[in-house]
């Protein structure tokens, strides 16, 4: 019998403000597309953000398109993993942070769990989100959404990649 899950495609958005945010932000793509049961597909260029319900330097930001045969609760176990091993620290709600790891979207999954709500639930309000993801999956994100956030002021980096 063939056990092997079929790939889904999953979103994930990256942040990071504290030390060096670009360089922890690589690394955390370099984790992304070594973990068990993931592929990176592609990443968007990183972008600089003055901070959204948070404090600190601006933040850096990229999103990431996936595909994964994780179920969506191990994926976010993953995506916490990298976080950790960022040496996240959680002194306070929405404190500055080293590694910000969100699942945007997981295939066309709708989930309200305990632990994990997909479509993340505050993406549309977020230029930091939609307009990188505009960037990789251009379908997924409609004029109108991304004219919502325009007041939002962001930076496309220059890539060095
Ligand atoms: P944050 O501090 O913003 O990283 O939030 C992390 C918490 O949000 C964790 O306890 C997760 O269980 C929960 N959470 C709910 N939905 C999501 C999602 N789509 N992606 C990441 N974390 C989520």
């Amino acid at each position: 019998m063939d056990t092997q899950r079929a790939e889904v495609t999953a979103y994930v958005a990256l942040g990071a403000n504290l030390g060096d945010p670009a360089q922890a932000l690589r690394e955390a793509l370099q984790r992304l597309s070594h973990a068990q049961g993931v592929r990176l597909v592609r990443a968007s260029s990183l972008y600089r953000t003055a901070p959204v319900d948070s404090s600190g330097p601006d933040y850096f930001n990229a999103v990431a398109e996936i595909a994964t045969t994780l179920t969506a609760p191990d994926l976010l176990t993953a995506l916490q993993a990298i976080e950790q091993g960022a040496g996240r620290e959680r002194p306070y709600r929405n404190a500055p942070r080293t590694l910000d790891l969100d699942l945007l979207l997981y295939g066309s999954a709708h989930i309200h769990s305990a632990t994990l709500t997909v479509p993340h639930p505050r993406m549309g309000a977020r230029a930091f989100v939609l307009v990188p993801l505009h960037e990789i999956a251009p379908r997924l994100v409609t004029d109108g959404a991304l004219k919502a956030v325009s007041g939002q002021s962001i930076q496309r980096m220059r890539s060095d990649r």
